[in-house]
């Protein structure tokens, strides 16, 4: 599995596993526990998650997933913006840690931008990882006046990760983000990376794919992953598409059908403010 270095030296896989609306049907429950399992086993060891999905039974079923192998997986989770105060995400990670079932989350983000100072949560952030309950934050959701903002308050800088939107049909952050991101060292998370399932419905990314005996899902994640500093996190609840999803980590697009999915995605043409899903 290639790997992607976060600032402070670690590797995290580049292929990684979103949990959006996991564990909310409790007749899907053993299938999704399943398809979680194949993913670290197919080395997919970063799971994003996020006190928000389903109201922390996205959390709840990643704890029972990774129950008995914890030190396999870099477990990121997310505060909300209500809670970002800086006693506020000491205890909204205090309650994530105990639906995770763990001591430890590897990467706390903010999950988008809402009305509390960034310089509370940054001194949040700072004493959870001091008493060990995190190891690493970020942001989610923060476009590049947001980050320039961020990185002027004392350790602002030291965020880990920007988690956006960014998938073929997505490609905004290519104009501005991606490069401010790239020249600071600091890796992207794409999440929707197939917009949802979206994307495979686009009859003529499904021509491309299948012409290479591919599935879109495989070429929309390789398309991603063709990235140096990018972490993907497609949700996939089933042991087939995680199976199927796992194979794009091996594939590399020539220069040529790199043009062709440029003319099918045109890449932006000028700035545009960061979309949200
Ligand atoms: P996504 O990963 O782009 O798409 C998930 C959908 O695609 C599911 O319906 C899934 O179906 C389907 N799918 C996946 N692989 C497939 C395959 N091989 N063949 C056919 N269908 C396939 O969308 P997402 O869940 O919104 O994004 C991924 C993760 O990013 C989330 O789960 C979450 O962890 C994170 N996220 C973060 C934010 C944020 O604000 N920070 C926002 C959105 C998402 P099945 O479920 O049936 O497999």
């Amino acid at each position: 599995m290639k790997q992607v270095r976060l600032p402070h030296g670690e590797s995290v896989p580049a292929l990684g596993l979103g949990t959006w609306n996991l564990g909310d049907d409790r007749r899907r429950r053993a299938d999704e526990i399943a398809a979680l399992r194949t993913g670290l086993d197919l080395g997919l060891t970063l799971i994003d998650t996020a006190e928000m999905y389903g109201d922390g039974r996205s959390e709840e079923l990643v704890g029972e997933a990774i129950a008995d192998r914890r030190n396999e997986v870099f477990l990121v989770s997310k505060v909300y913006p209500h809670n970002a105060t800086r006693a506020g995400v000491a205890q909204a990670c205090a309650r994530s840690l105990k639906r995770l079932g763990t001591d430890r989350i590897d990467l706390y983000l903010l999950h988008w931008r809402g009305s509390v100072p960034l310089d509370e949560t940054v001194r949040g952030f700072e004493d959870l990882q001091r008493d060990g309950h995190i190891r690493h934050w970020g942001v989610s959701n923060f476009d590049v006046d947001d980050l320039d903002e961020l990185s002027a308050l004392p350790g602002g800088s030291a965020y880990a990760t920007d988690q956006v939107l960014y998938n073929l049909s997505r490609r905004g952050v290519e104009w501005d983000l991606l490069p401010w991101l790239h020249k600071r060292r600091v890796p992207v998370m794409a999440y929707s990376p197939v917009e949802q399932g979206r994307l495979l419905r686009n009859p003529q990314l499904g021509r491309f794919a299948a012409g290479r005996g591919l599935t879109a899902a495989q070429v929309a994640l390789a398309w991603l992953l063709q990235h140096d500093a990018l972490i993907a996190i497609p949700k996939a609840a089933s042991v087939a598409h995680m199976r199927e999803n796992t194979v794009a980590a091996e594939l590399s697009l020539a220069p040529a059908e790199l043009e062709e999915l440029d003319r099918m995605f045109p890449p932006p043409q000028g700035a545009s403010p960061l979309e949200m899903l």
